[in-house]
């Protein structure tokens, strides 16, 4: 059997965790080499080999599909560009066109409404006058979004009321903007779906998101919805992986409407925080599923075995710098998954646990206050 070298733009945890996929499927995968501009990233710190350089770097990502049989990545902000120029050369997935749309936030949302998936309303922003104006019609609170470069919430502006139209818009000065209507969802969910360069899909049960400070702090795999919701959300993700091109694990995220409608929010073109309970919780994790696709070998099982809940262990506020190891007693369900991320950073995901209730004997509350205690029970220590 011929194995391939694997390059990854980004090495950050989900490169790591891709890596570490990989290398657990040897008849397949023999070598694989990330490009990240981070000394020691963390995919470096389980096997990779590393190019050192921007994600952005031309010369970076040549020389990366120079060493690599194929190639994907972990992060959205990779040259399009540059990528769709090295799609004869190399195979790359998910596809440089897809990224490129989802990239941009205005594309991406135009492109699913253009498709019949639902989304919340919303229109692109030209200027401080269009932005008066087109906020008319979608009240108060409304959200600005940056089209590009934004994520954990980092992009958006919610405006409550007309004085603050004019900071929104300047708080984005220089980039391309859009407007959004507010949605006073009921709860945030996710599917995690992929699809292979065979065109077969498949896609993992519901998943509910709970987000702090606009990061995700906590996910309960399934989602608690009832089977109508989670059914429309399986079909419009079955859907959307039908739409855009590509292959690969995409995280689909969405919101339950107080009304019971689901509406996409925004799509990772990648592996996603939100199935790291997949480690777990399933035959096969979202790591190995996204190879799986790309590799063109039959998708593997997406069932849930165990109901399970990831939480993400974050910087804490006020601490910078290197911390102790931090280590979780891993019995009775617990599964403890750090970064190798030396330096801690306010808000920095440094590593993930999953509570999973192996013996299928909890319910949903218990796996969260166990999951609350553990939380509360984890220190970092100037080291
Ligand atoms: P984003 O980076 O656009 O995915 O947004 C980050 C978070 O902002 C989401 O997880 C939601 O909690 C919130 N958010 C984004 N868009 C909307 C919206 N249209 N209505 C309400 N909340 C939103």
């Amino acid at each position: 059997m011929v194995t391939k070298t694997l390059g990854i733009i980004g090495g950050g945890q989900l490169g790591m965790m891709l890596a570490e996929a990989a290398k657990s499927m040897p008849e397949h995968i023999s070598n694989i080499i990330v490009l990240d501009p981070t000394k020691n990233c963390p995919a470096s710190r389980v096997g990779a080999k590393q190019i050192i350089a921007d994600f952005k770097d031309k010369n970076a990502i040549v020389e990366l599909s120079l060493q690599s049989d194929i190639i994907t990545y972990e992060i959205e902000s990779g040259d399009s560009k540059v990528l769709e120029s090295l799609h004869d050369e190399v195979s790359i997935n998910p596809s440089p066109t897809t990224l490129k749309i989802i990239q941009d936030k205005y594309l991406q949302k135009q492109f699913l409404r253009q498709n019949n998936i639902p989304v919340a309303e919303f229109d692109i922003i030209e200027s401080l006058e269009d932005l008066e104006k087109k906020i008319i019609d979608y009240q108060y609170p409304a959200l600005l979004k940056a089209r590009r470069d934004a994520y954990d919430g980092r992009g958006n502006f919610k405006i409550e009321n007309q004085s603050q139209i004019e900071t929104a818009y300047r708080q984005f000065s220089g980039r391309q903007t859009m407007i959004e209507k507010f949605v006073d969802f009921k709860m945030e969910v996710s599917v995690i779906a992929a699809r292979n360069i065979h065109g077969e899909i498949a896609t993992y049960p519901l998943a509910e998101n709970i987000h702090k400070n606009n990061i995700l702090e906590i996910t309960i795999a399934p989602a608690r919805v009832d089977s109508k919701i989670s059914s429309e959300a399986d079909r419009i993700a079955k859907k959307t992986m039908d739409v855009f091109h590509g292959a690969g694990v995409f995280g689909i995220e969405m919101f339950v409407t107080k009304d019971d409608k689901v509406l996409i929010n925004e799509i990772a073109p990648r592996v996603h925080n939100s199935g790291h309970h997949t480690l777990q919780s399933s035959d096969t994790s979202q790591f190995e599923q996204h190879l799986r696709a790309i590799l063109g070998l039959p998708l593997g099982s997406t069932k849930l075995k165990h109901t399970t809940v990831m939480c993400n262990i974050l910087g804490p506020k006020d601490f910078v710098g290197r911390y102790k190891p931090i280590t979780l007693e891993q019995k009775d369900g617990v599964y403890l998954k750090m970064y190798h991320k030396d330096e801690a950073k306010p808000q920095r995901k440094l590593g993930h646990f999953n509570v999973v209730d192996e013996q299928n004997t909890s319910d949903v509350d218990t796996l969260l206050e166990k999951t609350l205690e553990i939380k509360n029970s984890i220190k970092f220590i100037q080291d």
